[in-house]
């Protein structure tokens, strides 16, 4: 169903859906919360100086930042930042959406 053009995101949506709704159940079960974060720009902003750098290919699996040198690995690099961004909902309640709730 995912190779259909029509129904590809529908199928996706559900999936992921079903999953944060899973991963909340889970979190509230063991007496934590689950917070969704905005993982938008996570692979292109560096991790080390928080650079957000042009659009990156999707073909691209490392790339040096032009500001601090570091070499990021995407995958990585994307992780370290949306954890970063977990840890920061957390220590600013304010900002913090509780899923599942
Ligand atoms: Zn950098």
């Amino acid at each position: 169903m995912n190779r259909s053009r029509n129904l590809a995101g529908v199928s996706l949506d559900n999936g992921l859906g079903a999953f944060k709704t899973q991963i909340s159940y889970k979190a509230i079960r063991a007496g934590g919360l689950a917070t969704e974060i905005n993982e938008r720009d996570s692979t292109r902003t560096c991790s080390v100086c928080l650079t957000v750098h042009p659009r990156i290919g999707l073909r691209v699996r490392e790339w040096r930042c032009g500001v601090c040198s570091a070499l990021n690995l995407r995958d990585l690099n994307a992780a370290i930042n949306i954890l970063r961004l977990g840890r920061e909902a957390l220590t600013h309640p304010g900002n913090l959406t509780v899923a599942g709730t």
